[in-house]
């Protein structure tokens, strides 16, 4: 198990369409296993395959009342229904947060570490994860679904804030 290095924007392997698992071997579960370990080590809850360099259709997702990660492979997006405003950050545009629109409903299918087939249906942090992830896999980051500049905010660097404060909007908003 390994803490990887992140992959941060504007990085070209972002841009690139990670390509499909043919085979759910010990080689890809050491990656998955190292992904989780990165995005815990990151206070991420999902992390895409393509965010440490590796061009394979690999997520993994673990949201904050969870206490299993959860690992998919192949994972696919088969409906997405109705449209909501979100706040959104990622672990390779650190930094930021924006606000863009995601789907109200996913249904989604992958394959799992035991490469059995998965359908879910989700809403929520769960559905805006999975599309965040599956986006990366396809090269997509969520600066692509900006509408204007303004959507996009500078967080303060870390340290910055006064102790005395309370935290600002950037501890609600969960890095994928
Ligand atoms: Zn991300």
């Amino acid at each position: 198990m390994a803490v990887l290095p992140i992959i941060t924007f504007p990085n070209a392997v972002l841009r690139q369409r990670a390509r499909k698992v043919r085979e759910i071997d010990k080689p890809l579960l050491r990656l998955a296993h190292d992904m989780i370990d990165t995005m815990h080590a990151n206070y991420g809850v999902g992390l895409a395959a393509n965010q440490v360099g590796v061009l394979k259709r690999v997520i993994v997702i673990q949201l904050p009342e969870e206490e299993e990660p959860r690992i998919y492979i192949n994972p696919e997006i088969v409906v997405r229904e109705g449209e909501r405003e979100v706040e959104e950050g990622c672990l390779s545009v650190p930094g930021y947060i924006g606000t863009i629109t995601r789907s109200i409903l996913v249904r989604f299918r992958a394959l799992d570490s035991t490469s059995k087939l998965v359908r879910l249906k989700a809403d929520g942090l769960l559905a805006q994860a999975l599309e965040h992830e599956v986006d990366h896999l396809n090269g997509v980051l969520y600066i692509d679904h900006l509408k204007s500049h303004e959507a996009l905010r500078e967080l303060p660097p870390p340290g910055a804030e006064d102790a005395a404060e309370p935290k600002e909007a950037a501890t609600e908003v969960h890095a994928v």
